[in-house]
């Protein structure tokens, strides 16, 4: 079965490679997440990416401990940068061609990001990861993946989660939270739902991006998505 869309965006977070404890990089989440973006690939969808970097350093973590919040916030972009190498270096064990570009200029690492040449290497079906969020302080990569989704025209924004949707509240803390197979943008930001910061929801609202949010560890979930299963939640307008 093909996909049934032409170019996403997988917004993955920090944690999706984290090793024990929810911190640094395990090689092995590296290279099930690239086996599982091969099989979508192989499908012949155009895929960008876009890291977190949680797993590392968390902006709004390190403030409270006393470091300057932008300070903090490029040290957390730097984080989002060895990721997306990490990322790199598995998907191109898998045989795939990839682009990293990064937001902060960081010339002998990675491409500085330019957009139309973002959406050149998408046709081309070379893997591009966007790295170094926004390149500002004060913003996330959930934010960052709406963004690129938009400016590169991707049909929808896949994010990744540990959970398999949206709930009506936290599923580990309630037994009787239900998920949500869709939802508007607008309720989910006047619920305040954790599933992406209001600032990403809305600019995903106003632009017409799609979101899906599905369990990245489920073994062939993304396949199954991209394939048209009914699958996580769906978050549009
Ligand atoms: N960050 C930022 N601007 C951006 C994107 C990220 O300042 O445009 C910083 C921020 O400190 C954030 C950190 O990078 O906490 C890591 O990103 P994020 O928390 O979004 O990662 P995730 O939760 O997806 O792992």
């Amino acid at each position: 079965m093909g996909s049934k869309y032409k170019r996403i965006l997988i917004k993955l977070s920090g944690e999706a490679l984290a090793g024990e404890g929810e911190f640094g990089i395990d090689t092995n989440k590296a290279h099930s997440l690239a086996e599982e973006i091969k099989e979508v690939h192989d499908l012949g969808v155009e895929i960008a990416l876009v890291v977190g970097g949680g797993n590392i350093i968390r902006g709004t973590n390190l403030a409270k401990v006393g470091i300057d919040r932008a300070t903090a916030d490029y040290m957390g972009m730097l984080a989002t940068i060895q990721n997306a190498l990490a990322l790199q270096d598995a998907c191109e064990k898998k045989g795939l061609y990839t682009r990293v570009q990064s937001a902060i200029e960081i010339n002998s690492i990675a491409e500085s990001y330019i957009r139309r040449r973002a959406v050149r290497h998408l046709e081309k079906r070379r893997i591009v990861i966007f790295a170094g969020g926004t390149g500002n302080p004060y913003f996330t990569t959930d934010t960052t993946a709406s963004l690129r989704a938009v400016e590169v025209g991707c049909d929808v924004i896949l994010k990744a989660t540990k959970v398999d949707g949206v709930y009506t509240a936290d599923p580990k803390k309630d037994n009787g939270a239900q998920r949500y197979s869709q939802i508007s943008f607008m309720e989910s930001i006047n619920r305040r739902l954790k599933v992406m910061d209001s600032t990403a929801l809305s600019l995903c609202m106003e632009n017409n991006m799609p979101i899906i949010v599905f369990d990245i560890f489920k073994q062939g979930n993304l396949k199954d998505l991209i394939t048209g299963k009914n699958i996580g939640t769906l978050i549009s307008n």
